[in-house]
């Protein structure tokens, strides 16, 4: 059996940035927050340590052979992870090394949690990119403590006077996301503080969502489809555009996608071996609906739930039910 891909999955189609090729720099789950709401799972390392978790070597070894077969069917390129991509100390080297292999064929876009920004170097390597994803969930202390349960020594309000400077600065798209939790970061006082800052924040889309797919903690409740709507009216309401650029199509319906990892290569051929190479990688990184695998590997639901048994017989993949949806993963996300 071929290896398993370590550090490129995709193509992933995204409404705001087209289909992306991801790139995976930093190992599960090493993260600067513990958001209740994470599809990758708890963060067992909760640190804002910046070290080369992953060298630029391999990951441009193994996204060079991934990008020259499947480049003409992909729009974008994202740099993203199974924690914080910003941690890994190699992040610059890795951009360099990929522009270097794109070109100026597709653009490169990072998702960040911004809690790194007070880098000077990371903040200057994020300047380079083409595509920004800030997510930014709540402004005020207790806020943020309750959605994002931060490592101790990161400051609110020092991330959001960095990612104001940042937005100001930057040339790029800078696609904001927030993510609202039933009851956690969606009172008034906290959309209040949040509109009052968003104001002031440069970008160029602004992506409003709830949580889609089992959470890391069971607590963590989705809102309603109304409720959401009601927020983001509200927000509207009080001079906040969601899109600042008539370039940037909206037809995501504001919904954040809120992806640190999400996988799969297409694959138009049903070889077992090719497909469970494919599927591993995406059940690893966040819970996955049959429908998705149908849809990201593009084989048929029989040839899924072929190769899937045996390894929902052994325990190394599980099912979950979430808001009526069952979803299948790796053991190694662990959810509490
Ligand atoms: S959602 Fe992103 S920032 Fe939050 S814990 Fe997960 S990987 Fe870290």
């Amino acid at each position: 059996m071929e290896k398993e891909l370590q550090y490129i999955f995709g193509p992933v189609n995204s409404s705001r940035i087209g289909r992306s090729l991801g790139v995976d720099v930093i190992p599960k789950k090493i993260c600067s927050l513990d958001c209740i709401y994470c599809e990758v799972g708890t963060t067992r390392n909760l640190s804002t340590q910046i070290k080369p978790y992953f060298k630029a070597e391999g990951i441009l070894a193994e996204f060079s052979s991934v990008y020259h077969e499947i480049k003409n069917s992909i729009d974008v390129i994202t740099i993203t992870g199974s924690g914080e991509p910003t941690l890994n100390s190699c992040l610059k080297e890795i951009l360099i090394g990929i522009r270097d292999i794109v070109k100026d064929e597709k653009n490169i876009a990072i998702l960040t949690n911004t809690t790194t920004l007070d880098n000077k170097d990371i903040y200057k390597t994020l300047l380079d990119f083409d595509i920004v994803v800030p997510s930014l969930d709540a402004v005020t202390k207790t806020a943020f403590e309750k959605i994002n349960k931060p490592a101790k020594e990161i400051n609110i309000n020092n991330i959001i006077n960095h990612l104001i400077a940042f937005s100001n600065e930057y040339t790029g798209k800078l696609y904001l996301e927030v993510l609202l939790a039933k009851n956690v970061n969606d009172q008034k006082e906290d959309i209040d503080t949040l509109i009052s800052v968003i104001k002031k924040i440069n970008y160029t889309r602004l992506d409003i969502g709830t949580i889609t797919r089992p959470p890391s903690y069971s607590f963590a409740k989705p809102l309603t489809d109304q409720e959401l709507d009601d927020i983001k009216s509200y927000i509207a309401s009080n001079g906040v555009s969601f899109i600042k650029d008539n370039t940037v199509d909206d037809n995501s319906n504001n919904t954040v996608i809120s992806y640190h990892k999400q996988s799969s290569i297409s694959n138009n051929d049903n070889d077992t071996d090719l497909i469970i190479r494919k599927l591993m990688p995406l059940l690893k990184m966040r819970p996955t609906t049959i429908d998705d695998i149908i849809k990201t590997l593009k084989i048929d639901k029989d040839v899924v739930q072929e190769v899937l048994t045996p390894f929902i017989q052994s325990g190394e993949v599980t099912s979950k039910e979430f808001n009526g949806i069952l979803y299948y993963q790796h053991k190694i996300i662990k959810q509490v």
